[in-house]
């Protein structure tokens, strides 16, 4: 896995992981749930591991800022910096 700017090639290794970007303890399951895929990354194993290593993998992408929770209305809500998510999933005041 090569890092170019934001954008990754790959390794080489067959995908074998599905990492969430906005990890299931952060919403990443309710995005799921609601057929996003925004938030997922095909990656091997090894490169898996590395993806959640927290010093490094906010910055490259690895991984998203905030958090998603089910709204009022039943449907997701994302609070954090990324605009994709931001838009998509405004975040309420409860
Ligand atoms: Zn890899």
């Amino acid at each position: 896995m090569v890092c170019v700017g934001r954008a990754w090639a790959r390794c080489g290794r067959a995908p074998a992981d599905l990492h969430h970007r906005l990890t299931r303890a952060r919403g990443g399951l309710i995005l799921d749930a609601a057929g996003e895929t925004y938030h997922h990354l095909r990656l091997c194993r090894q490169h898996h591991a590395v993806a959640h290593d927290k010093g490094s993998a906010f910055e490259n992408g690895l991984l998203i800022d905030g958090y998603v929770i089910t709204g009022p209305e039943g449907s997701p809500v994302y609070y954090g910096s990324d605009p994709y998510l931001g838009r998509l999933y405004p975040a309420v005041d409860m």
